[in-house]
């Protein structure tokens, strides 16, 4: 491993200042011999974390797909699980195009959600698997083994979530349990028993709005007590959470915080969302992600955490510099948190995980989100100028 010093460079937007990288890590003293690279006075952040996206089912490098699916979420559902099958889609290869284009953008960890279902079967995972071997040393991908088209609905598909975890998927997954499955008992049963039964911590999908949403949010909150499996639990989306009753969302908001549960959000522009300020004020961990890009969901998405960080701004009313800061915070050390990456940060003994953004200011640094000047990984670099170092196949 080399080892380097950034010379004039902005921690986080700080005076100029020279930072050293020995094997891989922050270190106090440069090491002899140390590569220097003049950062040119730009602001250095850690790594941006990718903490919910679908590396399995993006069409990128494919020709454009006409859009004609319907517009419930079950149709979105139906209509993919074909649609790969016309297509060929083969998840090895479009997970490393997606994952190439997250490294190019200054992203060093992914959460990928993967589908699970009885007609794909594993083919998901196993490709997800061999980019992340591929991939290894200049990005890190976490696996949350998802069932996309249910389980309650669709049996046998639990059997396949636990052959995905004993495969070494990280999380398991789960999907509104009345929406989308009509059994919450039994699916929520089900992802806790695979939890129970692997020692694996929980993120699940939850799109339901409003009471049934709320509904779905509690009897995922009394699994967590009664599992003890407080800090191990996420929500997605949490779109319930946007609600307008907000006396409602307060006292969610309290059990959420007390037992640890972690919010990851999409800021989607089509749905309520939950205020992250209302979350950071409660002291909720709260990371963020593309979701799926330009898939057979929609045509929208680049795998820009730091575009993800300013439509966290746009759709939480974020102006002032301080908020646009804690939107950034979201899409780098929130997501590390929940993820409970090690050596995270800038910090002398972190691991050298980190990106040169173009700004004056953090904000500016978001708002413009201009490509990332330098990328690096464990102090490699992974992405020059917007570019990754390694072509997509
Ligand atoms: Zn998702």
């Amino acid at each position: 491993m080399t080892s380097k010093t950034l010379k004039n460079v902005r921690p986080m937007g700080a005076p100029a200042t020279d930072l050293h990288i020995v094997e891989g890590r922050f270190s106090t003293a440069a090491a002899e011999g140390a590569e220097v690279i003049d950062c040119g006075g730009r602001i250095l952040i850690p790594g941006l974390i990718e903490a919910h996206t679908h590396l399995d089912k993006s069409l990128l490098g494919l020709p454009w797909y006409r859009n004609e699916v319907g517009p419930r979420l079950i149709d979105k559902i139906n209509n993919e699980r074909k649609v790969k099958v016309s297509l060929g889609l083969d998840p090895r290869v479009q997970s490393e195009r997606h994952a190439i284009l997250a490294i190019s953008k200054g992203c060093t960890h992914i959460r990928s959600h993967v589908d699970v279902d009885t007609h794909h079967r594993l083919a998901g995972v196993e490709g997800v698997m061999a980019t992340r071997e591929k991939l290894a040393g200049l990005i890190d991908i976490e696996i949350v083994a998802f069932p996309q088209s249910g389980m309650m609905t669709r049996p046998g598909t639990a059997e396949l979530m636990d052959e995905a975890l004993a495969m070494g998927a990280e999380l398991v997954g789960g999907i509104d349990p009345c929406g989308m499955e009509h059994d919450p008992k039994g699916h929520l049963d089900t992802v806790f028993a695979l939890a129970e039964k692997h020692g694996k911590p929980v993120d699940i999908h939850l799109h339901e709005q409003d009471a049934l949403g709320w509904f779905s949010m509690e009897e995922i909150i009394d699994r967590t007590v009664a599992l003890g499996m407080q800090g191990k639990v996420a929500i997605s989306h949490a779109f319930c959470l946007g609600a307008v009753d907000r006396a409602y969302v307060a006292r969610l908001h309290e059990k959420l915080a007390e037992n640890r549960i972690h919010i990851l959000t999409t800021a989607p522009a089509s749905a309520p969302v939950p205020l992250v300020k209302e979350l950071h004020a409660h002291g909720i961990l709260t990371g963020a992600g593309c979701d799926g890009i330009r898939d057979t969901w929609g045509p929208y998405g680049n795998s820009d955490m730091l575009e993800k960080a300013m439509h966290i701004g746009m759709r939480n009313n974020l102006r002032r510099d301080d908020e646009v800061e804690l939107a950034l915070e979201i899409c780098t050390s929130g997501g590390a948190a929940i993820m409970e990456i090690e050596g995270y940060g800038l910090d002398v003994g972190c691991r050298a995980d980190c990106v040169l953004v173009e700004g004056e200011t953090l904000a500016e640094a978001v708002v413009t989100h201009a490509p990332r000047k330098l990328v690096f990984k464990s102090g490699e670099i992974t992405a020059r100028d917007g570019t990754c170092v390694i072509e997509a196949p």
